[in-house]
């Protein structure tokens, strides 16, 4: 018996989700006494990466029909592995693709399915874990099934953790049965921006930067750090920034090793996204904004003084 991971990648390297869903399927495999086995398309680089982190076995797939992500090709590769290694719970993490590939797995299998998972689940009588509800304003308590159940994990919300071992490879070859409905033809990705959920290093701002026609200098400070850019929920619902770039518990989860807040109070919705990265540095004219709670360094200035001071300092010990 075992538990079944889907391992995700970008450009063929695995992402940081990935780990962290292996890492978490092998504390519940643990727990549980299974089998922690991975599974993906077999042109993936560095296989041997997954047994860091916890893989047992990984079975990975070749073929042309999962060169392009196609959500009922890849969902198809996961329930077919699923059944044939009778594994009692499948992991995927919640990414676009994560959330596109779970219904269709669990359908499949007829399992249930549990979605937005943002910790390991207690032990009491029955296994409980807390997962988001609507639209993540709210959180509840989840009893989990003991088998025949999917899992999707929230990315940023499970510590990784390096492993001993060697997991074995074996490879298939396979061969789509499933009439696919959509097809991806091509797929242009966002060119020099680091994505927010792997990135290392998060530059964010908030309504402190008065306006949208201020935030080159944040973006030229994420440049010369090689961060990514995020910002709180006000700025994105007024179109100073994309949503996309929106963090908190109503935006995206991130746990950076540093993240570096200018211009934002630190509002408890806007901490439950990123109150875990490793070092928080704030920078805000209030003493008293309740972001220096939770900062491990904190700069009480302007944002329009301090922030080109960083720049120009990182342009200095560049140069
Ligand atoms: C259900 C719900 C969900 C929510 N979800 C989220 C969420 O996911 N993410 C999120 O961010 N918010 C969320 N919010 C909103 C949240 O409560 C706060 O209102 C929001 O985070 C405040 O954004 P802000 O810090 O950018 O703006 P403000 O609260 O206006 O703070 C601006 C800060 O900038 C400082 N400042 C001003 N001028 C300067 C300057 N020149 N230099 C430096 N500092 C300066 C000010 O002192 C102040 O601390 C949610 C709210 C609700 C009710």
């Amino acid at each position: 018996m075992s538990i079944l991971v889907f391992a995700e990648s970008q450009n063929n390297k695995f992402k940081k989700s990935t780990f962290e869903a292996i890492s978490y399927a092998k504390d519940l495999a643990t727990l549980l006494d299974l089998e922690c086995i991975v599974t993906c398309p077999a042109e993936t680089e560095n296989l041997e990466i997954l047994s860091q982190y916890g893989a047992d076995k990984i079975i990975t797939h070749q073929s042309d029909e999962l060169r392009i992500f196609t959500p009922t090709r890849y969902a198809e590769m996961i329930y077919k592995t699923a059944a044939a290694h009778t594994c009692k719970h499948v992991i995927i993490s919640q990414t676009y693709a994560g959330k596109a590939i779970a219904p269709i797995v669990a359908a499949k299998l007829n399992y249930a399915i549990v979605t937005g998972i943002i910790d390991f689940p207690t032990q009491e009588e029955e296994l409980v874990v807390t997962k988001t509800v609507f639209s993540n304003k709210a959180y509840a308590k989840v009893h989990l099934p003991k088998e025949n159940l999917v899992m999707t994990i929230v990315p940023n919300s499970y510590e990784l953790k390096q492993q001993k071992g060697q997991g074995s490879i074996v490879n298939h070859t396979f061969t789509s049965s499933s009439h696919v409905l959509t097809k991806s033809i091509e797929i242009m990705k966002s060119k020099g921006k680091v994505p927010l959920t792997e990135a290392e290093i998060v530059v964010s701002a908030g309504r402190g930067l008065k306006g949208a026609e201020n935030w080159s200098m944040i973006e030229e400070l994420a440049d010369l750090l090689g961060a990514a850019t995020a910002c709180s929920k006000p700025v994105s619902d007024m179109e100073w920034r994309p949503h996309s770039e929106h963090v908190g518990q109503t935006g995206i989860t991130i746990k950076p090793d540093l993240y570096i807040a200018i211009g934002i109070s630190g509002a408890i919705q806007h901490l439950a996204g990123v109150g875990s990265s490793k070092n928080i540095v704030v920078i805000n004219t209030d003493k008293e904004a309740p972001f220096f709670k939770a900062a491990d360094y904190g700069i009480v200035g302007d944002a329009f003084e301090v922030v080109p001071k960083m720049i120009e300092a990182l342009k200095n010990s560049q140069s």
